[in-house]
């Protein structure tokens, strides 16, 4: 049997390991960390439970072909009872309230009465939801491998597809900004900036609504850190061992073959190994020499990185009244990491069990934007601790004036900057995956170099934008590369 290290317990590395083990080879995977997850994590403090990954689950719903995917690695599975917020997302201003309502026609009817004055450019849109929803990420077996049971598409999923296609370089080609002017609605003007980020390409919001509306994008009991540790069961039931607290500082090559890994100085054998720590820092930092290949090199020049800012409260009080997740313009200015914020963005988890003490709260808000410098000037200046109050307390203030029932109720906050996320995932600047700006297309890096035999990549790097289904699909490619460099009959499909 073959002997295969996995660097990190993430969900890509925790997928690559259950497809791997299941296909026969003898795996053991290293995580620097004391708990398996990666970004896909949450935390305890005083009682609550702060969700600080995973917000929706794209494959969520049955009817996808990711759902088979999660449900072969541990994901989901029949008592995984999976909330679909309806409506998923709302935007508050002047007073105002616009929504994600998960039925079209609702939605459409929805907008229409915010601004009828906007009925064409409304009608487009939902008409180009309604052709979104027939997108899904495919699962297919690579070139050449051997399946136990092939993975394959049908034709009218395939044919279903084809009016979307059309449509994509239409919104590819313009930011969520440039698009929202279309509107003469203020409010829905900034409703769909704020959707998926101004900046990126309006193709990020269109699929982002497109995916709630085709039933898609919920989120599982428990979260994160629980949806992580069933994966982990998971992998350690098919006879995997996960070796927490233990960082691999390079992988071993001799010959360029790689045979092993570097933990503390001793050296570790194996016969190949798959590495899921960032792409984008592996590349630079894991081997004796940097990966000069081009795709390495295109990885480096063209990588936007996705990072937040995280704030969680602890309030003992009742929340229920307040919608799950809400952005709203804030009535002070709120600067975090140096950025002006031009909204407040708030998770509100009142109403899932255990994520509170008995009628208190725990909320949350993930502040994007790439203030990494700035976090990391005041670490160096010594103003860390301090910014990271200043910014606790101006959110409370914001909150306690928009919701007056948290006012003095605040029992507990922490503020994980994206030098956090660095320490914990050591992926590029605390980052998590990849804008697609505008007249960027998804992204496909390779699994494996060319230079170097016996290695693979996994991760949301390597398809951009990335999140939970790039990891998972990477993973499960890089299981299947294996099983074919191996001549070996991969055992994944259920
Ligand atoms: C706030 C937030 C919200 C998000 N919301 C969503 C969402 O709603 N939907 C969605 O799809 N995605 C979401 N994501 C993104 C998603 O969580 C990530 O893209 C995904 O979890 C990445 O998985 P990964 O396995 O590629 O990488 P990681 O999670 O980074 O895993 C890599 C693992 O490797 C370990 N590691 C790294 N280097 C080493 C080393 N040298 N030795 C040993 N171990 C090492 C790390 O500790 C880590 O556990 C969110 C992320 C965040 C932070």
């Amino acid at each position: 049997m073959k002997k295969v290290i996995i660097v990190g317990a993430g969900i890509s590395g925790l997928t690559a390991g259950i497809y791997a083990l299941q296909s026969g080879f003898d795996v053991t995977i290293y995580e620097s960390h004391t708990i398996p997850g990666g970004a896909s994590t949450s935390w305890r403090r005083k009682g609550y439970l702060f969700e600080g990954g995973m917000h929706w689950l794209t494959g969520s719903s049955p009817k996808t072909p990711l759902n088979k995917l999660w449900r072969e690695v541990g994901a989901l599975d029949d008592g995984v009872h999976v909330y679909n917020r309806d409506p998923f997302f709302e935007f508050e201003y002047n007073g105002q309230t616009v929504g994600i309502y998960r039925d079209l026609d609702k939605l459409r009817q929805h907008f229409l009465e915010i601004s009828p004055e906007d009925e064409k450019e409304i009608i487009n849109l939902c008409k180009d939801i309604k052709k979104f929803t027939k997108i899904d990420m495919p699962i297919l077996d690579i070139r050449g491998v051997r399946v136990k049971k092939m993975s394959s598409v049908s034709l009218s999923a395939l044919f279903g597809m084809l009016p979307a296609l059309s449509r994509l370089s239409f919104y590819r080609n313009q930011t969520a900004k440039e698009f929202s002017q279309r509107f003469k609605s203020p409010l829905l003007q900034l409703f769909i900036q704020e959707i998926a980020g101004s900046d990126n390409s309006a193709i990020a919001m269109a699929v982002t609504i497109a995916t709630f509306v085709s039933g898609d994008g919920g989120y599982p009991e428990g979260g994160s850190l629980s949806m992580a540790n069933r994966m982990a069961k998971c992998f350690e039931t098919l006879g995997g061992t996960i070796q927490y607290g233990k960082s691999v500082s390079k992988v071993l090559v001799q010959n360029n073959i790689a045979c092993g890994v570097i933990i503390n100085g001793e050296q570790i054998p194996a016969d190949a190994v798959i590495v899921t720590q960032d792409t984008l820092v592996a590349i630079d930092t894991l081997f004796d020499s940097p990966i000069r290949e081009p795709w390495a090199e295109e990885m480096r020049r063209n990588t936007k990185p996705v990072l937040n800012t995280f704030i969680s409260i602890g309030v003992e009080a009742d929340l229920s009244d307040i919608p799950e997740n809400v952005t709203f313009v804030p009535d002070e200015p709120f600067i975090c990491g140096g950025i002006t914020e031009s909204a407040v963005q708030i998770n509100n988890y009142s109403g899932y069990k255990g994520y509170a003490p008995k009628g208190c709260s725990a909320i949350t808000s993930v502040i994007l934007g790439d203030s990494y410098e700035y976090w990391k000037a005041c670490k160096e200046n010594g103003t860390y601790e301090a910014e990271k109050q200043k910014l606790a307390e101006t959110f409370i203030r914001i909150l306690a004036r928009k919701y007056p029932q948290t006012d003095g109720k605040v029992a507990i906050w922490d503020v994980a900057t994206p030098l956090t996320y660095e320490r914990y995932l050591h992926s590029y600047k605390g980052s998590w995956m990849s804008m697609m700006g505008k007249g960027s297309k998804m992204k496909n890096y390779p699994s494996k170099p060319e230079s170097i035999q016996n290695v693979y990549f996994a991760g949301q790097r390597l398809m951009g934008p990335g999140g939970l289904p790039a990891a998972a699909g990477t993973g499960r490619k890089a299981a299947q590369l294996l099983c074919k460099d191996t001549d070996t009959v991969f055992q994944g499909n259920i």
